[in-house]
């Protein structure tokens, strides 16, 4: 019993569900052995309002908020976390950054095409030598005329082969380091912007993940996403509400293994009964539920207090950094229950447990979660 949703929230659950088990389910094996990006997903996605969940109705979305968003990207990452991830990017990252940052010309010429999934996003943030240290960011953006001229490669971009509008960052003034970064909207056709070398990956291999490259790549004044040099700034705000998708991706990726395992528990039969019935393993169960249930409310918390207007660096990092490490748990016991045939790819778990890891690493490492969390624990009112 999740007390804490609303009636109209089990609805959009339920609706999510549905989807990914009539529209993904069938598909997940043939998209991940053949690490394809089914690109006319996007369409029927948005067509369903899940990509524009966080957009406001003026401009093509559903205007509802955090809650919802976790509960359609846990849906997704229930049946296939390379869908959830996707999404993840497309809406919690691309559009909203358009949305939080945007002057009125960007937000309507681009979110509406965005919520509705006419159009595919993508954030490119990450560079070979700047991860986890984003303000390590080269990429270089140069006023020239009445626009700017950017240089440079970034790595790790999901949707990055596909996206047709991509959010990137790039150095405005090398001099002022975290200050001299800004964010710039760069759409699929514009001279100098490609897409580079598609990664080939341990898990989560029907999301996309590519290098976003820009050669002399020109692009008007008005393409400046936000202030010149608050794009640093503008994405850890981004990035805050992003890891609430990411907890709420762990929670679903861990769902999934989690109830294929109890399904396989009461099947499997050794030393003349089913599995579940040895203790060791129903304890197994017993931590994996109450480790997901935990997770989950913190997914929540932190989602609604976005929604009620509240801060929540701290509360998103720590639910990122504790659904996720959760999830990699709970899906090695989830494969731990099906013995051999959890290594096989014969079963779900075995995919589960390659995708799951990613978890911990985007939008911030465990390593950087704790960093943040510290960091509030030692300069703030607790
Ligand atoms: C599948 C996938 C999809 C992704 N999608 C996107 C995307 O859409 N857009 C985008 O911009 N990026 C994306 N990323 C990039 C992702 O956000 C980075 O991989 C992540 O931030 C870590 O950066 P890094 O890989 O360079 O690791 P590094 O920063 O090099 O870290 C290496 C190790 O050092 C640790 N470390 C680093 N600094 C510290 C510190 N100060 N204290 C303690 N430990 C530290 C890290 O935690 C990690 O364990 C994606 C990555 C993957 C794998």
């Amino acid at each position: 019993m999740e007390f804490e949703l609303t009636e109209e929230q089990r609805e959009l659950r339920h609706t999510v569900r549905e989807f990914a088990e009539g529209e993904i389910l069938p598909h997940v094996k043939e998209w991940d052995e053949q690490a394809g990006f089914p690109r006319e997903l996007i369409g029927k996605l948005g067509s369903l309002g899940i990509l524009g969940i966080l957009v406001p109705e003026k401009y093509g979305g559903a205007g509802l908020g955090y809650v919802e968003q976790a509960l359609a990207i846990q849906e997704l990452a229930r049946v296939d976390g390379s869908i959830a991830l996707a999404v993840a990017a497309h809406s919690s990252l691309c559009s909203n950054h358009i949305f939080q940052s945007g002057t009125e010309p960007q937000r309507t010429r681009y979110l509406p095409e965005l919520a509705t999934g006419k159009k595919l996003g993508c954030w490119s943030l990450t560079e070979p030598e700047a991860g986890s240290d984003a303000g390590g960011t080269r990429t270089r953006a140069e006023r020239r005329d009445d626009g700017w001229l950017i240089n440079g490669t970034k790595t790790f971009t999901t949707n990055g082969s596909y996206a047709d509008v991509c959010v990137a960052m790039a150095v405005t003034n090398p001099s002022l380091g975290h200050h001299g970064i800004s964010a710039f909207i760069v759409e699929r056709g514009t001279a100098g912007f490609r897409s580079g070398r598609k990664e080939r990956k341990l898990g989560m291999c029907a999301s996309d993940t590519a290098e976003t490259i820009f050669e002399d790549c020109r692009i008007p004044a008005d393409n400046l996403l936000g202030e010149e040099g608050r794009g640093f700034f503008d994405c850890l705000h981004v990035l805050d509400k992003g890891r609430i998708s990411i907890a709420a991706m762990s929670v679903g990726i861990a769902q999934g293994a989690y109830e294929a395992a109890l399904q396989y528990a009461q099947q499997r039969r050794q030393f003349g009964r089913a599995i579940a019935e040895f203790e060791g393993i129903q304890w197994k169960l017993a931590d994996m539920a109450t480790e997901m249930e935990a997770a989950r409310l913190l997914t929540h918390q932190a989602a609604r207090m976005k929604d009620a207007g509240l801060p929540i660096t701290k509360e998103a990092s720590m639910a990122k950094l504790f659904a996720s490490e959760m999830a990699v748990r709970v899906v090695g016991e989830a494969l731990q229950i099906h013995g051999g045939y959890g290594f096989l790819k014969d079963y779900p778990v075995e995919k589960f447990y390659r995708d799951v890891k990613l978890c911990t690493i985007g939008e911030g490492t465990s390593e950087i979660q704790r960093l943040v969390i510290a960091r509030h624990l030692l300069h703030s009112d607790v």
